[in-house]
């Protein structure tokens, strides 16, 4: 599991470990943290530090490979440009480069972001999407295009079990209070009674799903035998302004809301088609937003109020 010590990461290593596998952790903790891996007490799990833009050699046998390291935040890849893109490139290919070595099926953590800014609404895996190659986002969003041109040419030409998961937003226990995200900024705000920041009018819209309806997909797809990519995500699409103001309700903040600049090319809407996830893998998410705000509340020590 490369990326194992990040938010989806550490999830997909506890899952995996619950399920009776071995588990080898990879990260070099630019963006992932050993706060998301120490709790972990199992004797099937080990953890190596190390950069994937390097190549990766791993002694014992590998069933599958799991590609999630990333700098998924856009306040990481917005610092790091030339990281992210080494991890979807040079990444990638040490990662499929071991997955051919040991005979594993490879699974990469591809993103919405493929999509871009979408002019086709809800988006399905037949959508070639609408990105700005050299805007600030280009950085992430090239990268995992290009990873996911690159794992389809080791299974064409090079016969690996590949798999690809585009996921949409995520969130959940072990975000990084300050990854910059909406999720994460608003919980963090209105818990300090602070201002909650929307970029733009907040008009534009997202779709949260519940990281244990994410991992529960991520899982599925890894043991069928599915070669194409695959949507993962809620398809529950709201506005950041609904965001904002559930944020409140479930917190019980009196925050106000404030109105910030909306970052270049940030996409104006994003919803999954799921359509694929149901019919492949007999997938869909079931923990509805409100519920998954007051989980991750919970999680933090605080109590939600019922909505
Ligand atoms: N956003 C916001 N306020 C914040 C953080 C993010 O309004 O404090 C907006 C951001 O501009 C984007 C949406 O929320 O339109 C989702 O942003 P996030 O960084 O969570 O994910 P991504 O842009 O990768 O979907």
């Amino acid at each position: 599991m490369t990326g194992g010590a990040g938010f989806l990461g550490s999830h997909l290593c506890e899952q995996l470990l619950e399920r009776g596998h071995h588990v080898v952790c990879i990260d070099n903790l630019v963006t992932g943290s050993l706060a998301n891996i120490e709790h972990i007490r199992d004797d099937g799990f080990r953890f190596v530090p190390h950069d994937v833009s390097e190549p990766i050699y791993i002694e014992e046998p590998v069933d599958f490979v799991f590609h999630f390291a990333a700098l998924a935040s856009p306040v990481d890849y917005l610092r790091m440009p030339l990281a992210s893109l080494k991890a979807g490139s040079y990444g990638t290919h040490h990662a499929l480069g071991l997955a051919k070595f040991k005979r594993a099926r490879f699974v990469l953590a591809s993103t919405s972001e493929v999509y871009g800014d979408p002019q086709v609404h809800p988006q399905p895996e037949t959508y070639w999407g609408h990105v700005n190659p050299i805007g600030p986002r280009g950085v992430y969003d090239e990268a995992k295009r290009y990873a996911e041109a690159l794992t389809m040419a080791y299974h064409g030409q090079q016969g690996v079990d590949t798999a690809i998961v585009r996921i949409f937003n995520t969130y959940g226990p072990r975000m990084r209070p300050n990854d910059g995200r909406a999720v994460s900024n608003f919980i963090r705000q209105a818990l300090a009674e602070e201002p909650l920041t929307i970029y733009g009018d907040g008009t534009q819209t997202r779709s949260f799903c519940y990281v244990d309806d994410l991992i529960r997909g991520i899982v599925a797809l890894a043991e069928s035998g599915e070669h194409l990519p695959v949507n993962l995500g809620n398809p529950d699409e709201r506005t950041l302004l609904e965001l904002a103001e559930l944020v409140k309700r479930v917190t019980g903040a009196s925050s106000e809301i404030v109105f910030e600049a909306l970052p270049v090319d940030d996409p104006m809407q994003r919803k999954p088609d799921i359509t694929r996830a149901q019919q492949i893998l007999g997938w869909e998410p079931e923990v509805p937003l409100e519920e998954g705000l007051s989980r991750l509340l919970r999680e933090q020590g605080r109590e939600p109020i019922t909505i």
